[in-house]
């Protein structure tokens, strides 16, 4: 605790100019935490954060985290990884390095400074899944060496390395597996399919359904993702998870765009195209866990989601 300048706890977030981590960090600093971001901006931008800026809580430094950082927190949150297929299959090998070699440098810190560590883990630890809903306890269906084997199977071994960490050094781990989030500052361009679809929409153009349009996803808004990170790491210290955190509605992706247009009141139409490799059929996670554990469940249903959303990149798109 750094309680000589008056903050109760000194947080460190990986990833913290990317989508889901710039509205983290926001959060922290709005629980009187101070902040430091950490983050290359291979996905995520300085303009992430610019309600942070020049807050005397938040600091924000340039740093891979695939290299050592010492630094002197009281917790950590590790989410750097590009998080779109389009970005993390760009240069798939650094991906993996992130993920595998960022959680080492990552977990190396923690147990150097005994800070409690949340890694942002994923639903696409189960694959293409063969059990549905997905609780915890399922191990999954990833193929090893397609191209989202980079993300999938360094994530994984992520997870191998936390609870390592925690067998054999005693860390307090958390390891939270996020099923699809989405929300204001996705980045327009980064090929997910709400932030695809809004933009799209709004701009009159086609809306690029891949695939017939009967696979399936559970969108989550990420206000809702954002307090089940932070009453992880507050209220459940002996809890390592992993927990699944995501939201249960389900959806076709076809729905989805239906929604999309419907709310945006769009001309534009829905075009289909080619399914990429390995696209998972189905998701939507078991959040049994989430509600025992940690009393936690998404609040913001999928409608009122996408309307802050569509709002939020009419607003940017000006
Ligand atoms: P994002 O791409 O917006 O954010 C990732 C951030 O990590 C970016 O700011 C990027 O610049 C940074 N980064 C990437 N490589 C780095 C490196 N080597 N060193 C330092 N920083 C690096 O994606 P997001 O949606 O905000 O995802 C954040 C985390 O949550 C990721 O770990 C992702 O795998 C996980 N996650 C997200 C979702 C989702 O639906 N949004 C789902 C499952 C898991
Ligand atoms: N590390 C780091 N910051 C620290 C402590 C460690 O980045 O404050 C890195 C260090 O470079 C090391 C990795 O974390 O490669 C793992 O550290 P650990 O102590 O677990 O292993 P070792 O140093 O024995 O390899
Ligand atoms: N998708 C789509 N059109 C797009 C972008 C994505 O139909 O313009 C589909 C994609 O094939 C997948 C789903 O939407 O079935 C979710 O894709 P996303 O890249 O958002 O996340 P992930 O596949 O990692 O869940």
């Amino acid at each position: 605790m750094s309680t000589h300048r008056g903050y109760s706890k000194r947080v460190l977030v990986t990833g913290g100019a990317g989508f889901l981590g710039s509205h983290l960090c926001e959060r922290l600093i709005e629980q009187g935490c101070e902040v430091l971001c950490v983050d290359n901006y291979f996905t995520g931008a300085r303009s992430n954060l610019l309600k942070l800026h020049n807050h005397p809580r938040f600091e924000l430094v340039r740093h891979d985290v695939t290299f050592p950082l010492y630094v002197e927190v009281d917790e950590i949150y590790n989410l750097a990884c590009p998080a779109s297929p389009v970005h993390y299959q760009h240069d798939p090998v650094q991906t993996t390095k992130t993920s595998v070699i960022g959680a080492i440098n990552m977990l190396g810190l923690a147990k150097r400074v005994g800070a409690p560590i949340l890694q942002a883990s994923t639903s696409e630890i189960y694959g293409d899944p063969t059990i549905h809903p997905q609780p915890e306890e399922y191990w999954g269906n990833v193929n090893t060496i397609g191209p989202r084997s980079c993300y999938d199977e360094g994530k994984r071994c992520a997870e191998t390395l936390f609870f390592d960490y925690n067998r054999q050094h005693k860390l307090k781990i958390k390891v939270i597996r996020i099923f699809n989030t989405y929300g204001p500052r996705m980045h327009p361009n980064d090929g997910r399919v709400v932030s695809n679809f809004i933009v799209q929409a709004l701009k009159g153009e086609p809306i690029t359904v891949f695939g017939e349009g009967n696979q399936t996803r559970s969108f989550c808004y990420v206000d809702d993702l954002v307090d089940g990170m932070v009453k992880f790491m507050a209220t459940a210290p002996d809890v390592t998870g992993p927990i699944n955190l995501g939201n249960p509605g389900e959806f076709t992706i076809l729905e989805l765009a239906e929604q999309v247009i419907r709310l945006t009141g769009s001309s534009s139409k829905i075009v289909h195209k080619p399914l990429p490799k390995d696209d998972p059929k189905q998701r939507q996670p078991d959040i049994a866990k989430a509600k025992a554990l940690l009393d936690w469940e998404p609040t913001i249903p999928l409608e009122e989601g996408l309307r802050r959303t569509i709002a939020y990149f009419a607003d940017s798109l000006k």
